[in-house]
């Protein structure tokens, strides 16, 4: 867990720095800096990576005992099998990230889950997992990737 907070923070950094640092007048010209939010964005942000990371335990504990149709194998169930299960999972993900989102903007779940989400003035890196600490996005644990799992 440790270990996915760091290359989190690496890469928001990484990313806050190329687009809303160096290229700014180019990606971002209106955005207008500010320490207090992005600290807050970073804050929630850290906050979020770490509950979802709790929420999505189980399921991955049950994944590493075999308790899932996983497999590593391509020898399997071949090439044909992979490329449709593949475009299948990014099918179902998406769409499922999407009507997600959407029930996450209806009451009561964005009082509950999503509004710190988008109480930031203007969009930076560190807001993509800023959600409440205490009350984990409900997202991570409907993540249909993983539900495709099984
Ligand atoms: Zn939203």
């Amino acid at each position: 867990m440790t270990f996915g907070v760091l290359v989190y923070a690496v890469f928001v950094a990484l990313s806050y720095h190329y687009f809303f640092v160096r290229h700014r007048v180019e990606y971002v010209p209106d955005y207008r800096p500010s320490r207090v939010e992005l600290a807050t964005a970073c804050k929630w942000s850290i906050c979020g990576v770490l509950g979802n990371a709790l929420l999505l335990l189980p399921i991955q504990l049950m994944i590493a005992h075999g308790w899932s149709r996983l497999y590593v194998g391509l020898a399997e169930r071949g090439w044909p099998v992979l490329l449709l299960s593949s475009l299948g999972a990014v099918a179902v993900a998406e769409t499922g990230v999407y009507w997600t989102h959407r029930m996450l903007h209806t009451d009561p779940f964005f009082r509950w889950f999503h509004r710190v989400h988008h109480q930031f003035r203007e969009p930076n890196p560190a807001i993509t997992y800023a959600v409440h600490d205490h009350r984990v996005s409900p997202s991570a644990a409907l993540s249909p990737i993983h539900i495709c799992l099984y």
